[in-house]
């Protein structure tokens, strides 16, 4: 079954790669450019849910069994922000560096008992309408803490700053594989792939 990852980033779509193929799922991954679709996307959902599903609309619009994630970070101490907007929680010019500066401040008078967070990874699948089948929505979750200096080279985003207590390390710290196994998107990922390989042979017995 060929899906198309509902993203023009190509490490992204690396990622799904291997991640399918890890899974053993027969599932071949296609991204927005090599569809040709030049549509912009708005991610205007108020949860993870609303804005995967979102995302993964965009290839079905062309005929394509679409497939998106979102994830975020939820701290406790903040209510749940930075959440839905964690890739934009520094504002219009964020990045990587000034999201964390800014999560390290915003919790610098939390004590150390009250800085617990967890990451959030969902996962859909929309299919065009002749499959007659439903979205799959999978969701992914992994508790930690917020520690007050960051640790750890490895990762991206708030990964520095997650310490994955089992561990006693930040996902930072950790090897992909590592943080893959225990990690929100690991997690969703695997419940993703079996229920997409399932749908998997529908479809390929639709098609043929
Ligand atoms: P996206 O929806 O996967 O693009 O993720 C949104 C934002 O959430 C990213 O820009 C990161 O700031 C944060 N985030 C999501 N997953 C992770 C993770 O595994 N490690 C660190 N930050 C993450």
């Amino acid at each position: 079954m060929t899906v198309v990852l509902a993203s023009r980033n190509s490490a992204k779509v690396a990622e799904m790669r291997r991640l399918f193929a890890e899974f053993n799922a027969d599932i071949n991954v296609l991204s927005l450019s090599d569809i040709g679709f030049e549509g912009e996307i708005v991610e205007d959902g108020e949860s993870f849910e609303e804005n995967a599903v979102i995302k993964a609309c965009a290839p079905v619009s062309l005929g394509y069994i679409g497939i998106a994630d979102d994830s975020g970070l939820c701290v406790d101490a903040l209510g749940g922000a930075p959440g839905i907007y964690s890739a934009r929680f520094s504002g219009d010019d964020h990045t990587d560096a000034k999201n964390r500066e800014l999560l390290k401040e915003k919790l610098e008078n939390v004590p150390d008992g009250e800085r617990g967070a967890h990451f959030v990874c969902v996962t859909a699948a929309v299919f065009p309408h002749k499959y007659n089948l439903e979205p799959i929505v999978c969701r992914g979750e992994c508790r930690g803490k917020i520690i007050r200096e960051e640790r750890g080279e490895g990762g991206f985003g708030y990964d520095s700053l997650f310490l994955y207590e089992e561990a006693n390390k930040t996902f930072a710290e950790m090897t992909a594989e590592e943080k893959g196994a225990v990690s929100h998107r690991g997690r969703a990922m695997r419940k993703f792939a079996e229920m997409l390989s399932k749908a998997a042979e529908k479809v390929d017995g639709y098609n043929t």
